[in-house]
Parts: C-alpha cells; structure tokens; sequence
C-alpha cells in the first residue's frame, strides 16, 4: 500500500544497515520514482544494493567542511534528506535543511566524527542532553518552516508512541478510560495522564536474541545493528530522564546546569551501567542504561509544574538494554581493553540462525504495577516482511518509513521530536514490520529476590527508586 506520494528529490545520507533496510520500504510504501532518490555515502558498503534498485550512489563522506557544498546541489526547496549516516552533525544538517526549504529526518542527533569521546568537552557538553538541547534550540527560529523530524527511529522514535499507547491501555484497564486522546502538540494533557496514573518510572526494556552461526572471535565487536553506533553511545556517560519520585540523586549522578534539567547524567560510561528491568519474554533481567535521546525527551514531555514553574510531576525514563549474547561479550571485551575498540568488527545480518528482538517501554508505579508495551520480531517475520533487515533493523527502519510519511503529510511543523507526532498514525504505518505487538502486566519490581544476601541495598519502603534498579 502507498502511504503518500512524493514529488520532490529524496536525498540518503548514509547506507549502512538502517539504510539499505529502509530502501525497499520507501519504495513500497511511498509513491516516488527511483530515479528521484540518491544516497550519498563515505564508504561502498550497499553498492549493490542501491544498484539492485536502480538508485545513483554517490561515495563521498560528509564532513565539516564540504557538506553544504556536498549537499546543496543535490537539495531545492520541498525535497527531503533523510539523514541516516554516523559522523555528521545532525544540528548543522537540520540548519541547512531549514536554510534550502527540505524536509529532513534522523534517527539520532549525532555530533561530527569523535564528538562522543572528545575529551575537550567535559562530560555533560559531550552528552545527549547536550546534543538534544542543540537540536531543539533550533526551534524557534524554524517555527513554520519545513518539517526537521529529530531523532525517530526505533528508540529513539517508536518507543514515544509505545509510551502514549501504554498510557492509553493502562488507562482503560484501571477503569479510567481516555476517551478522546488529546493531540500529541499538548504535552500537559499528555503528562497529566502519566502523572493521574501514577507512573514512576519508565525503561525502554529491550532483550535481543538473535544469535547467528559464527561466534564472536577475540577482537572482534559484533551486532545487529552500527557497531561505530553503539560503541560511541556505550562511551557515553549514562544519562536518565530523572523523576520527581526520586529521593536522592545517585552519588555519582549530576545535573547539567543548563537547559530543561530534565536529566541527570553518570560520571561513567553506559555500557558498564547495569540496571535491573523486566520484558515478557525473558523475565527479569540486567540491561545496560546507555545514553539515549528518548531518556531526556520522555522526561522532559511528561513534566508538570506549578505556577511558579517547578515542577509537580516528572517520571524516571531510561534505556536498559539487553543487546545479543554476541554484543553483550563484545562490550564485556572492550571494556576490559579501557574502551579502545576492537580491531574488527561485525554487523550480523545472513548469519543469523533465529532470536528475536522483544523491544518495548515498560511502564511502573500505576496500579497495576508494571506493565511493558512493544514489538516482539523474530528474525524469520523480519526476513519475510522486508529484504535487507534483521529484527533490530525492521523496528527501526519501519519507524523511519512512518516517519518520513508523517513530515510528507505534515510538511511545514519545523523541529519535531517524535513525542510531538501523533501516535495512531505511525503505529498504523509501522504495525505491518513489528511481528506481535503486545501488553503485558506484571507483580515484577527491581526489589524481587532481593534484601536477604545484602539488604543494606534496597529502599524497601519505594521499590521505584532509581537506587533500586542499578546493579551495584
Ligand atoms: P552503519 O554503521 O551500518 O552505517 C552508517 C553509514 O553512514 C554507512 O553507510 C557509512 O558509510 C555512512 N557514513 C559514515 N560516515 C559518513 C560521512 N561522514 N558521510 C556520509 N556517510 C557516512 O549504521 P546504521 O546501523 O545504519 O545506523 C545509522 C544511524 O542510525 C546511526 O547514527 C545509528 O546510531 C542510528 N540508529 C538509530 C536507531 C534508532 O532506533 N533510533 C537504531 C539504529 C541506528
């Protein structure tokens, strides 16, 4: 089915795994020639690909220096960049594409090549929140203008319209039903939800199963989706939306001093965080909090103030991340080399043998306890809905398909993150590329099995607080 028609240029920065996945879902789902598209590239990695669709390949990599003139002949007024690359500054892409009249969208706002570890920056400069807080100041100034969607793929991106599908669930399983959803533009209707509910916290609670047929070798970083993408966000400090439950802030924990305060990052890289979550499928489980850009915006959309502008309601939000067995001994390896990556690498695509993705929010604190909300893809759904993907890259690249279609529908909005898009809509586009979407309660809490080895641990009389998730 055709979702919208285009008649602009589409511009591809970037075809690695996110974008030679999401090639054949544009070209299924939305009505524009092959001939309008072309990805411009830093390396030849999906030549054959674009060539298998007919679409012109440009290797060139983007850099502070030559993107605007790498960029702009390719761009005019009403065309859309779909910015799908690592290393390139999202904020100086988005100002171009606002300057050239494009619609834009990205998956995540990404500095310029080194920008995570620069260890110029201090370590809140260096952070997500930072990077957010510069995408978003471009506000303003872009009111009107052609729609900038920020960061929307699976997580950040999908998970946003997990959250408000949760809410609206829990809403009518505790016999307070929403009957008419207010608009995703008003955040204090949406807020005022989670806060009526009483959701403390909530995870992005993923467990990825996929394993393939050749094991991880010593010196090699292996999984499902960029490496270079998940090594940079790992090196991050950990950052976390922080809630008005939160009794004290975590003794390494510190807030940033600038901007919405929403969050509060860790002095200590996200892939040797270690939180305690729950999915339906696995159960409980140790997930590592990674820096992500949906921790601050969850955070910063569901906040209540007062009058006085202090805040009367925010929740907990964070990543805990169970990536495959084979990432997860990667991370294990590179921490121990003191995050000096390893000298190979490996995206696991063919070699997958079976696992799934069970990616979801999961929702704590309200009445019923905790409830999680997501996708559940194996990787033989994935390989029959769409070639070119595994489970995590489905999710992902579904996400990007519905929220391309939204800017088309939706052109002149300006910057947007996906908390402000309208849930329905990119659920109903990305639903046939999720396998089994699914909710679940559970009695779980991060206090389960605990307090009788080291009780000393645990704040029994709240089991929500963040101190009792973290693994010590
Ligand atoms: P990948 O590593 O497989 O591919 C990255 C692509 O960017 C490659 O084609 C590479 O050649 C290209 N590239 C690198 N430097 C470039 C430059 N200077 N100019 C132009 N192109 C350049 O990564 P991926 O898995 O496809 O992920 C792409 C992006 O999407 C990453 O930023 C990643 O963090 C993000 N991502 C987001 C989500 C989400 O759910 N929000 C999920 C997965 C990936």
């Amino acid at each position: 089915m055709k979702h919208a028609e285009f008649s602009g240029r589409l511009v591809m920065l970037g075809f690695g795994s996110i974008g030679q996945g999401v090639l054949p879902l544009i070209l299924r789902h939305i009505d524009i020639p092959a001939d309008r598209i072309t990805i411009v590239t830093a390396e030849t990695r999906g030549e054959e690909v674009a060539a298998e669709y007919g679409i012109r390949f440009i290797l060139q990599a983007a850099t502070r220096e030559n993107f605007a003139d790498l960029l702009s002949p390719l761009l005019a007024k009403g065309d859309f960049l779909l910015n799908l690359s690592v290393d390139v500054s999202s904020v100086e892409l988005m100002k171009l594409c606002q300057k050239l009249d494009v619609l834009y969208l990205d998956t995540v706002v990404e500095p310029w090549a080194g920008g995570y570890t620069d260890t110029s920056l201090t370590p809140s400069q260096r952070s997500n929140y930072a990077m957010r807080e510069a995408a978003i100041a471009l506000r303003e100034t872009a009111q009107g203008g052609p729609t900038s969607v920020t960061a929307h793929g699976a997580n950040p991106g999908l998970v946003s319209h997990f959250v408000k599908q949760a809410l609206l669930n829990i809403a009518r399983d505790t016999g307070a039903p929403v009957a008419n959803p207010p608009p995703a533009s008003d955040r204090a209707a949406w807020a005022g939800i989670a806060a009526k509910l009483g959701v403390k916290v909530i995870h992005i609670a993923e467990r990825d199963t996929q394993v393939g047929d050749t094991p991880k070798k010593p010196g090699e970083f292996v999984n499902t989706w960029s490496v270079d993408g998940f090594v940079g966000e790992g090196c991050q400090p950990a950052e976390l939306g922080w809630g008005s439950h939160e009794k004290a802030l975590p003794p390494d924990g510190h807030r940033h001093g600038f901007g919405c305060d929403a969050a509060i990052y860790l002095m200590r890289p996200g892939a040797s965080t270690r939180v305690r979550t729950w999915t339906p499928l696995e159960g409980p489980m140790h997930g590592f909090l990674i820096t992500h850009n949906e921790s601050i915006s969850l955070a910063d959309y569901y906040t209540l103030r007062d009058a006085d502008g202090a805040v009367t309601y925010r929740p907990t939000a964070h990543y805990a991340y169970h990536p495959c067995d084979d990432a997860v001994l990667s991370v294990h390896e590179l921490a121990g080399k003191n995050w000096e990556m390893q000298p190979e690498k490996r995206l696991m695509t063919d070699e997958i043998t079976k696992g799934m993705d069970e990616l979801g929010v999961l929702l704590m604190g309200h009445a019923k306890g905790a409830y999680w909300f997501g996708s559940r893809l194996t990787i033989e759904e994935a390989r029959r809905a769409a070639p070119h993907n595994n489970a995590t890259s489905l999710q992902v690249t579904a996400a990007v398909l519905a929220g391309v279609i939204w800017a088309m529908e939706n052109p002149r909005q300006g910057v947007v993150e996906s908390d402000e898009i309208d849930h329905a809509r990119v659920l109903e586009i990305c639903a046939p590329y999720l396998g089994d979407v699914v909710g679940e309660y559970s009695e779980w809490t991060p206090l389960e099995g605990r307090g009788v080895l080291f009780p000393e641990e645990v704040d029994a009389a709240d089991p929500w607080q963040f101190r009792n998730f973290r693994v010590t």
